[in-house]
């Protein structure tokens, strides 16, 4: 009986957050609050989920192949035409994710001209922007928590 002495894997604890619907949309090992945010002079406070693949590579970034991406994006659906947004010191071209049940925004793509390598990665390999305020934690939806969308968001019509 080596009960005792087992080395026992950690599960990473996975949470779940759900489009106001109820449905689904991402099932991730990181805490949404703890994921870095979109800085100044983007506005939206949008949280970057890094995609599986490093593009930046920066030397903070190490790669853990033993760690591999563990987010999940369920349930979403692409625009096909992507949404200008103006921005202070620009416009940039996003392609926004909703929800596939009832069409919320609930986060975008970047176009690839934003990326300076945009010929070698794919779609991918991007990483997807989420807007914090579209989604709820399950414990949030339990609780009847509300989720505040983004004026800009709210504003594009659903099709
Ligand atoms: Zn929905």
């Amino acid at each position: 009986m080596a009960e005792e002495g087992q080395q026992s894997t950690p599960l990473p604890h996975i949470n779940t957050y759900h489009c106001l619907c109820t449905t689904l949309i991402l099932t991730t090992t990181h805490a949404l609050e703890s994921l870095p945010r979109r800085a100044e002079p983007v506005q939206d406070g949008a949280v970057i989920l890094a995609p599986p693949v490093d593009l930046t590579a920066s030397e903070n970034v190490v790669h853990d192949k033993s760690r591999p991406s563990q987010s999940v994006l369920l349930n979403t659906v692409s625009d096909r035409r992507p949404v200008i947004i103006r921005r202070e010191d620009g416009f940039e071209k996003r392609t926004l994710l909703r929800c596939g049940r009832c069409r919320l925004v609930i986060g975008y793509n970047l176009d690839d001209a934003h990326f300076e390598n945009a010929g070698q990665i794919t779609g991918q390999e991007r990483p997807v922007y989420l807007l914090p305020g579209g989604m709820l934690a399950t414990a949030d939806m339990v609780s009847g928590k509300r989720a505040e969308v983004p004026p800009w968001a709210e504003n594009i019509g659903g099709g």
